[in-house]
């Protein structure tokens, strides 16, 4: 009988023998979301029974998981900060680590009532959407060069009530010249083009390459963020950059060819550097 506890057990056995760490959770959210119940439903109502429609909706999802795509493009969601975002794999799936890019605006920016911020890259819009979810009278603008990317954070602003103080804008970096800024937020795409297949399957297979190759050096998008904010900050607005765990000497070396003073760098929860705070002098 296909009973939501033999379904489970299945599930998490198939998981398992392709090497699924998170067999077990995964399983029980991928059965939440097949018959959109939540996962206490899940685990509380282990009897119930599936039909046949819902049994193969489910395996459709097993599948996916089984195949090494992340259970955040599957589920359609990330939780970033304190908000559930829409995600598919048209964007990075937002990770911990650049929480320490909205942590650190927000104890930088604890006693201004009111600033406009830019984000280079937005992807799924966690980093503006968060920021302004925290901050009343932040106004944010926000770009990609990818309309469906665009799109998602536009879905992700509406969803938080946002809408009306993020304007989205479809432009890479070289060709955006609109507005100054109190602070310019960026996770750019920072991975070194030979480094990508180095990175998990799960990651490589499945997320766009877009966001996350930096070019040769991997420094690429710093050098254009870098120069452009240059010119699209007031005078003393601040740059808050997410890094890679190995670019902090190259970066602040992109950082002091130009005009910047640079206020510290931070780390992230795993302990590695993330984060540089630069102002333009
Ligand atoms: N931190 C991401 C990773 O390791 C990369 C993000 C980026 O390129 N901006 O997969």
């Amino acid at each position: 009988m296909n009973t939501i506890n033999n379904i489970l057990q299945l599930g998490s056995k198939i998981l398992k023998n392709h090497s699924i760490k998170t067999h077990q959770i995964d399983t029980e959210l991928l059965l939440s979301k097949t018959l959109k119940e939540s996962r206490e439903y899940i685990l509380t109502n282990d009897n119930k029974t599936l039909n046949f429609s819902e049994t193969k909706k489910f395996l459709k999802f097993l599948n996916r998981r089984k195949n090494n795509e992340p259970i955040a493009y599957i589920m359609n969601e990330k939780y970033f900060w304190k908000k559930k975002f829409f995600v598919d794999n048209n964007v990075l799936i937002p990770r911990p680590d650049s929480e320490t890019v909205v942590e650190k605006v927000l104890s930088y920016y604890k006693h201004k009532k009111k600033i406009s911020i830019l984000d280079i890259g937005t992807g799924s819009g966690c980093l503006i959407i968060s920021i302004l979810g925290e901050r009343k009278y932040f106004k944010g603008t926000a770009i990609d060069i990818s309309k469906k990317a665009i799109n998602i954070a536009k879905y992700n602003a509406k969803m938080h009530q946002l809408s009306n103080r993020i304007k989205f804008y479809k432009s890479s970096v070289d060709n955006f010249f609109k507005g100054k800024y109190d602070l310019i937020i960026s996770n750019p795409p920072y991975i070194c083009s030979s480094k990508l297949k180095y990175l998990d399957k799960d990651i490589y297979n499945f997320e766009p390459i877009q966001a996350l190759e930096g070019g040769k050096n991997g420094l690429k998008f710093f050098e254009k963020i870098i120069k452009k904010s240059s010119k699209l900050l007031k005078k003393s607005g601040r740059l808050i950059l997410e890094i890679g765990f190995d670019q902090k000497s190259k970066v602040l070396e992109i950082i002091n060819k130009e005009n910047f003073f640079v206020n510290n760098v931070y780390k992230d929860y795993g302990k590695n550097d993330r984060c540089i705070i630069c102002t333009k002098l």
